[in-house]
Protein backbone atom coordinates (compact mmCIF):
# COMPACT_ATOMS: atom_id res chain seq x y z
CA UNK A 1 0.00 0.00 0.00
CA UNK A 2 1.89 2.87 -0.97
CA UNK A 3 0.75 6.65 -1.50
CA UNK A 4 -0.14 6.57 -4.95
CA UNK A 5 -2.50 4.29 -4.20
CA UNK A 6 -4.57 7.15 -3.25
CA UNK A 7 -6.12 9.24 -5.91
CA UNK A 8 -5.35 12.86 -6.27
CA UNK A 9 -9.25 13.81 -6.91
CA UNK A 10 -10.17 11.91 -3.81
CA UNK A 11 -7.60 13.41 -1.14
CA UNK A 12 -8.25 16.72 -2.80
CA UNK A 13 -11.74 16.49 -1.80
CA UNK A 14 -11.64 15.53 1.40
CA UNK A 15 -9.29 18.14 2.42
CA UNK A 16 -11.27 20.81 0.30
CA UNK A 17 -14.87 19.66 2.35
CA UNK A 18 -13.25 19.83 5.54
CA UNK A 19 -11.60 23.12 5.12
CA UNK A 20 -15.03 24.20 3.62
CA UNK A 21 -17.04 22.85 6.59
CA UNK A 22 -14.84 24.29 9.50
CA UNK A 23 -13.35 27.34 7.73
CA UNK A 24 -9.65 25.95 9.07
CA UNK A 25 -7.13 24.04 7.80
CA UNK A 26 -7.80 20.60 7.51
CA UNK A 27 -6.28 17.93 10.35
CA UNK A 28 -4.22 14.75 9.20
CA UNK A 29 -6.18 13.09 11.69
CA UNK A 30 -9.25 13.72 10.36
CA UNK A 31 -7.96 13.76 6.49
CA UNK A 32 -6.50 9.84 7.64
CA UNK A 33 -10.39 8.97 9.35
CA UNK A 34 -11.85 9.76 6.30
CA UNK A 35 -9.65 7.26 4.44
CA UNK A 36 -9.97 4.29 6.69
CA UNK A 37 -8.25 1.66 4.87
CA UNK A 38 -4.77 3.74 4.73
CA UNK A 39 -2.22 4.02 7.34
CA UNK A 40 -1.19 7.24 8.82
CA UNK A 41 2.24 6.85 7.20
CA UNK A 42 0.75 6.22 3.90
CA UNK A 43 -1.65 9.15 3.91
CA UNK A 44 0.86 11.79 4.96
CA UNK A 45 3.10 10.64 2.58
CA UNK A 46 0.55 11.15 -0.10
CA UNK A 47 0.43 14.83 1.96
CA UNK A 48 3.97 15.39 1.42
CA UNK A 49 3.49 14.61 -2.58
CA UNK A 50 0.51 16.97 -2.65
CA UNK A 51 3.14 19.85 -0.90
CA UNK A 52 5.68 19.22 -3.18
CA UNK A 53 3.31 19.93 -6.27
CA UNK A 54 2.12 22.89 -4.75
CA UNK A 55 -1.72 21.45 -4.33
CA UNK A 56 -1.96 21.45 -0.64
CA UNK A 57 0.11 23.86 1.95
CA UNK A 58 1.46 22.20 5.19
CA UNK A 59 4.40 20.72 6.59
CA UNK A 60 4.90 16.77 5.78
CA UNK A 61 6.80 16.26 8.42
CA UNK A 62 3.56 15.61 10.45
CA UNK A 63 4.77 17.77 13.06
CA UNK A 64 1.60 20.19 13.41
CA UNK A 65 -1.07 17.92 11.39
CA UNK A 66 -2.23 20.79 9.58
CA UNK A 67 -3.09 20.65 5.71
CA UNK A 68 -5.21 23.28 3.22
CA UNK A 69 -6.05 23.21 -0.20
CA UNK A 70 -4.67 25.41 -2.44
CA UNK A 71 -6.73 27.63 -4.57
CA UNK A 72 -5.39 26.15 -8.04
CA UNK A 73 -6.14 23.20 -6.64
CA UNK A 74 -9.80 23.97 -5.92
CA UNK A 75 -9.65 25.35 -9.58
CA UNK A 76 -7.82 21.84 -11.34
CA UNK A 77 -10.54 19.76 -9.06
CA UNK A 78 -12.98 22.21 -10.44
CA UNK A 79 -14.43 23.40 -6.75
CA UNK A 80 -14.61 27.13 -5.11
CA UNK A 81 -11.53 28.13 -3.29
CA UNK A 82 -12.27 27.07 0.09
CA UNK A 83 -11.84 30.49 1.39
CA UNK A 84 -10.63 34.17 -0.16
CA UNK A 85 -7.29 34.63 0.26
CA UNK A 86 -7.02 37.19 2.62
CA UNK A 87 -5.31 39.98 -0.19
CA UNK A 88 -8.77 39.51 -2.38
CA UNK A 89 -11.14 40.66 0.60
CA UNK A 90 -12.36 43.70 0.77
CA UNK A 91 -14.09 43.38 3.98
CA UNK A 92 -10.51 42.40 5.56
CA UNK A 93 -9.30 44.72 8.38
CA UNK A 94 -7.03 44.60 11.22
CA UNK A 95 -8.51 45.06 14.65
CA UNK A 96 -7.09 48.22 16.48
CA UNK A 97 -4.40 50.72 15.68
CA UNK A 98 -0.52 49.52 16.04
CA UNK A 99 1.00 50.49 19.11
ZN1 LIG B 1 6.63 19.87 10.26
Amino acid sequence: MKASDISDKLILRIIHDQCVQRQLWAHLRDIQNALPKFPVRVVLAKLRQLVRRRLVNGCGCGCRGDFEIESAACAALGVQPWREPWWKNPNYEIKGPLT
